[in-house]
């Protein structure tokens, strides 16, 4: 490809609202336009970049035993009601109705459409294990679209979906794919981990995603050193205190806080840390209301929360509502003496408080000496709280170090959990009929673009993993109305292609600073300046991207030295 012909708008400055590099790169290097908050134009190097994803994945994919099919976007809301996500999946599902008023949806995911096609076809033992997979744009409507393609409303996803007879066969191709996921990801340059994960709106019992390690990453992960324990933050478990080392016997006395709603407010005023208090939040959950009590230096997890009361919706409670069901605005809520009509969820960090501080539900009071189990019911002990820095490894009890990551793939090992309402079901060699097992497998194709980016690149722009560059070889001509120059950069040309070397020809009449520029910011693995200066010095000069080393080579000997090159920085990325 010459960049004469090329579509590639160079720009000088990134958008303002780009909060990431790999936003601002991809845009500023050309491979995509803004069309509204969340949708993106793809522009010629960004769809070869793409593709390039893309064919990893089939490649990786068809070596895993799926097939490809490809599944319409548009879905009748008939499908959701049967499964149930119609009514639990909220506002990111963008609904609408056809000129005839009948409901559809834009898919966010296609478990409903995958299972109705094959509950249709598919009837017996033998036409199982089935893995399908599509690579298709999903819509969601999510709530804040950040960061470019990192989290956009409009993507391209790749989802399989496996058909199992029973839970162990549905294990062993959630492991298939599992593997698949992990040569996948490194064919693609990325350094990532695989971790426990919850299973959200997608449900089902196991789960694991694939965290691309990056500061600018949305997820917290904990990973263990010591051992190889590692954990989304939502899912990570946490080692139960021990019981109370002493037993407070005095009483529960009310004090008055005047003003004093804050934790901080509060421990100030009385002169204790905040692991001496206990905090009280309130929610709705599936319309009910529910305090979760937590220890003041702790933070609350709404996933542990929410699977805690098996909730299809759980938000924090407004005030209007806290003074309802309390008689006191929140900041001095607490749980001694409360309405049988809150659900009442103890973390056990708190019930192993000897004595605690709490908001007393009434304006401006609270108690101190309140003695959990004596003054409040422990009822329901269970795991609320998010994992903080130092907390003891769940396997092994050595400290946690915490990481940030860019969830770039996610398995789900799904069970019945579609196939028994939506009567996805088979014959088996006795003639009974039962429900497949399945699993369902994600992977953000546009994500991994940009995670790729986000771990490659540097203040001049991005230097990509050549196994997903847009092209191999940047071949720049320093010198456009010099004629022995443009020979031989035309015949390097040829001779390369030939060679079936992926290369792009920069014979744009611009100046060389320029040129140079912009090679840096689209960031092509290999880069080869023929100009006169290199030809004064006997041929081209060979860049690496990666790290700026640059070598002579002779006009004669660079089409193979280049080739070798390019082979040498593929097999750094391959799986063998
Ligand atoms: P997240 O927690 O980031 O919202 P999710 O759990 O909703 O992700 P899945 O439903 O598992 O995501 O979707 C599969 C994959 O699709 C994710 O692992 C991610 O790589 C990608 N993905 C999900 N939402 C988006 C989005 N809004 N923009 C780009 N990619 C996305
Ligand atoms: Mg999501």
């Amino acid at each position: 490809m010459k960049m004469s012909m090329l579509h590639c708008p160079t720009l000088k400055e990134a958008p303002k609202e780009a909060e990431v590099q790999s936003h601002r790169l991809l845009i500023r290097a050309g491979y995509m336009r803004k069309l509204a908050a969340g949708i993106y134009d793809f522009l010629p190097l960004g769809i070869r970049t793409l593709s390039k994803i893309k064919q990893i994945i089939r490649e990786e994919l068809d070596r895993a035993g799926a097939q490809e099919v490809l599944l319409p976007a548009v879905q009748p809301s008939e499908l959701w009601m049967e499964s149930g996500r119609w009514e639990q999946y909220g506002p990111e599902l963008l609904r609408f109705k056809d000129r005839k008023g009948t409901m559809f949806c834009l898919g966010p995911t296609h478990e409903e459409v995958i299972v109705d096609l094959v509950r249709r076809d598919v009837r017996s033992y033998r036409q199982l294990p089935l893995n399908l997979y599509q690579i298709q744009t999903k819509f969601r409507d999510e709530i804040r679209p950040r960061a470019g393609l990192m989290r956009g409303r409009e993507f391209i996803m790749k989802d399989a979906y496996s058909f199992d007879v029973d839970d162990d066969k549905a294990r062993e191709s959630y492991r298939k794919m599992h593997d698949a996921y992990h040569n996948i990801f490194r064919r693609c340059g990325l350094e990532f981990r695989a971790v426990d994960a919850d299973p959200g709106n997608i449900g089902g019992t196991l789960s694991q995603e694939f965290q691309v390690l990056a500061d600018t990453g949305e997820d917290s992960i904990v990973s263990c050193p010591a051992c190889s324990y590692t954990a989304n933050i939502e899912k990570a478990e946490l080692v139960p205190p021990p019981p109370p080392s002493e037993v407070y016997e005095g009483n529960l006395e009310k004090i008055f806080t005047p003003n004093r709603r804050t934790v901080a407010d509060v421990t100030d005023f009385l002169r204790i840390p905040a692991t001496s208090l206990a905090k009280t939040l309130f929610f709705v959950a599936d319309g009910k209301p529910v305090a979760a009590l937590i220890r003041g230096d702790h933070e609350l997890n709404e996933i542990k929360l929410k699977n805690a009361l098996a909730a299809t919706t759980v938000y924090l409670a407004d005030d209007a509502s806290v003074v309802d069901w309390t008689g006191a605005p929140s900041g001095f809520v607490g749980p001694v003496g409360l309405s049988g009509n809150v659900t009442l969820l103890v973390d056990p960090c708190v019930a192993a408080m000897p004595q605690c501080v709490t908001g007393a539900n009434e304006l401006d009071q609270h108690f101190v000496g309140v003695v959990p189990g004596r003054d409040f019911p422990l009822n329901r002990v269970v795991d609320l709280r998010l994992a903080k820095e130092g907390d003891p490894c769940p396997k092994c009890r050595e400290p946690m170090a915490f990481f940030r990551g860019i969830e770039v793939g996610h398995i789900f090992f799904l069970g019945t959990k579609y196939s028994i309402p939506m009567k996805c079901t088979y014959l088996d060699e006795r003639g009974n009929e039962n429900p497949m097992v399945m699993g369902c497998y994600g992977i953000g194709v546009t994500r991994v673009m940009a995670a790729a980016v986000e771990q490659h690149n540097d203040d001049r722009g991005i230097r990509w993993p050549t196994p997903i560059a847009p092209f191999q070889v940047h071949l720049i001509t320093l010198g456009t109305n010099d004629d022995d120059v443009v020979a031989a950069s035309d015949m390097l040309y040829q001779k390369l292609l030939a060679q079936r070397v992926e290369v792009l020809l920069d014979d744009r009449d611009e100046r060389p600073g320029a040129k140079l520029k912009d090679a840096d910011l689209i960031g092509l693995p290999i880069q080869v300046i023929c100009g006169k200066k290199s030809l004064e010095q006997g041929g081209v000069e060979v860049r690496t991207r990666v790290n700026g080393e640059s070598r002579v080579v002779s006009l004669i000997q660079a089409a193979d030295v280049i080739r070798a090159a390019v082979v040498e920085s593929m097999a750094q990325w391959s799986n063998t």
